[in-house]
């Protein structure tokens, strides 16, 4: 059990410590280390409504602690940052904070002013940064086997290797079937069934157990395939009344209620009449639909489906090109599309319709199954994580090597910059090129390897010239390139960008104040609510983490 919580109330009275502002991070960064890389540990985090998630990612194992100490926050922000924007690299993130936060300590206690040591750091990031396309390898949409390499090792350690390759797979099948563009793919989990069941379909899949009920379509045999369609979309509820009105009617006697009849029949007639004559096959609604129109649309062979889920009905309007209009009476010829086909298909166990061969943009569903829903739901963002590296990969058009080969040649780089920096700020230049040896380090520690034999040799091969040399899942030294094993730019650019500005930000803390203001009882000037949307904390947290961490 570790502790990682550091209370700023300690500190209470006197100026707060500088291991108090520096310790947190690095004892967060401690505590993940065994989670980098093919060879990481998983963590169980127990929450405190007693549900245990086992996960080695070091984003979500953040996101379910406790982590009270302000400046160990920050670190769970970067991450945070870091998993929006690029899926991965969290826990290479949170290392470097670690290191560099470890390296400032020393550089301190040496008399070096913070400042200096952020403008080292700045200055050793941004070289690195600037670095990255040199060590970088071409990939484009023709090398299938390298963005499955990349969608796997996104995913490392998250899954069994057999499953990864699946994953991988998927990944790269889903997106060549939608033309490389992730917002053309869309991911269904269906728990029940087997991950070898889970498939690549062409076309948008509107699930309509879930998401779209419509009235007994597929039990009429005419309604269920339609080749080239003519389809209408609709954003609104296709009701008999004035939908844009809203008020009472007062209904005083049987006229009333007759003139009442009499004009929701005509609007009625009016929607049926407009969809017929525009020879409407296929009508998407995203609200409800009047049972009296569904039921004569349905009659006369036009499918009509509901509740249709907005992100569907966006993609069908921009695959097929099609207008959605706000009322059904709006619709006019301009505003349809058409498809290739509109069919019913059972697809992963759900009653789908599959709307196929579109115009404007061509689709895929990755359909994806998982025995329960817990299960289906982990493989759905497993597999979004697989599309997103090969979609930032394929952006910038060109991956680095990993297994911590591209950040040892990094810091061979950056040791050599050192030089050409005159004033004080080349020792912090210097530690952050020690700081970036903490990935091959920590993945030859984590497969069990002789530390420094491994080290040694690695910085001489990078010395020869051997720059794509990494450690690879066994602990040995290899060739990253011939092994295969390649990361997106962005995630490594992303990962120095974060670390860089949290360990910055922690650097420029020089005391922890509380504020009283909040309330005056016990716990005063607790933050309780961390982040958006945090359930405020109960008293037990205050004493440590109602987790464990195994090591
Ligand atoms: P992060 O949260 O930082 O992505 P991971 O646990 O995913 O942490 O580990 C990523 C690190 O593991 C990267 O440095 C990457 O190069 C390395 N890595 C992943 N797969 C392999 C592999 N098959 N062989 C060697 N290194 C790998
Ligand atoms: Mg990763």
């Amino acid at each position: 059990m570790q502790e990682l919580s550091t209370s700023i109330g300690e500190a209470q009275g006197s100026k707060t410590s500088r291991s108090t502002i520096l310790g947190p991070p690095q004892a967060v960064a401690a505590a993940l280390r065994t989670t980098l890389g093919p060879n990481g540990m998983d963590k169980m985090v127990v929450e405190q409504n007693g549900t245990v998630i086992v996960t080695n990612t070091g984003s979500s194992i953040l996101d379910r602690v406790d982590v009270e100490a302000p400046t160990a926050r920050m670190v769970t922000e970067a991450t945070e940052v870091q998993a929006q924007t690029v899926s991965d690299g969290t826990t290479t993130t949170v290392l470097l904070v670690g290191e560099l936060l470890n390296a400032a300590e020393s550089l301190l206690e040496n008399g070096l002013h913070p400042t200096s040591i952020v403008e080292g750091y700045a200055k050793a990031t941004a070289h690195t940064r600037e670095r990255l396309q040199e060590y970088s390898t071409p990939v484009s949409e023709h090398n299938s086997d390298r963005l499955r390499s990349i969608a796997a090792m996104t995913v490392t350690g998250r899954w069994d290797e057999t499953a990864t390759a699946l994953f991988a797979d998927l990944a790269v099948s889903g997106l060549q079937s939608a033309d490389f563009n992730s917002s053309q793919l869309t991911l269904h989990a269906h728990p029940g069934g087997s991950l070898d069941d889970s498939e690549v379909v062409d076309g948008i899949a509107v699930d309509m157990d879930t998401s779209s009920t419509s009235i007994d379509v597929f039990e009429t045999p005419e309604l269920q395939a339609f080749s080239n369609p003519r389809i209408a979309l609709v954003d609104a509820e296709i009701s008999p009344g004035d939908t844009d009105v809203s008020g009472k009617v007062t209904i005083e006697d049987v006229e009333d209620l007759d003139e009442v009849r009499e004009y929701e029949r005509n609007n009625r007639s009016a929607v049926i009449q407009s969809i017929h004559e525009l020879d409407v096959d296929v009508l998407f609604c995203q609200k409800s639909i009047d049972d009296a129109v569904q039921t004569t649309l349905s009659h006369s062979g036009v499918l009509t489906v509901e509740r249709t889920r907005q992100d569907e009905l966006d993609a069908i309007s921009r695959a097929i090109g099609a207008e959605t209009v706000t009322s059904a009476v709006d619709l006019d010829s301009g505003s349809l599309g058409k498809a290739g086909s509109v069919c019913q298909e059972t697809i992963g166990g759900a009653e789908s319709l599959l709307v196929m061969d579109c115009p404007e943009e061509k689709h895929a569903s990755l359909v994806l199954r998982g025995g329960t829903p817990h299960v289906s739901d982990e493989i759905n963002r497993v597999v979004a994580d697989c599309v997103d590296a090969v979609r930032l990969a394929l952006r910038v058009g060109s991956v680095l090597p990993g297994g911590g080969a591209t950040a040892m040649a990094l810091s061979r780089d950056v040791l050599r910059y050192a030089d050409s920096i005159g004033d004080r700020e080349q020792y912090a230049v210097k530690a952050f090129a020690n700081a970036l040896e903490c990935i091959p380090r920590t993945l030859a520690e984590n497969a069990g390897r002789d530390l420094v034999n491994t080290l040694v040799t690695l910085r001489n091969q990078h010395h020869d010239g051997a720059t794509s040399v990494g450690v690879d899942e066994s602990g040995e030294l290899r060739d990253m390139r011939k092994s295969g094993v390649f990361e997106p730019i962005t995630v490594l650019d992303a990962c120095l960008g974060n670390a860089l500005e949290t360990s910055a930000l922690v650097l420029r803390i020089d005391d922890v104040l509380e504020s009283g203001s909040e309330s005056g009882g016990e716990h005063a000037g607790h933050d309780h609510n961390h982040g958006q949307g945090g359930e405020p904390h109960t008293e037990s947290d205050m004493n440590g983490y109602p987790w464990a961490l195994s090591h």
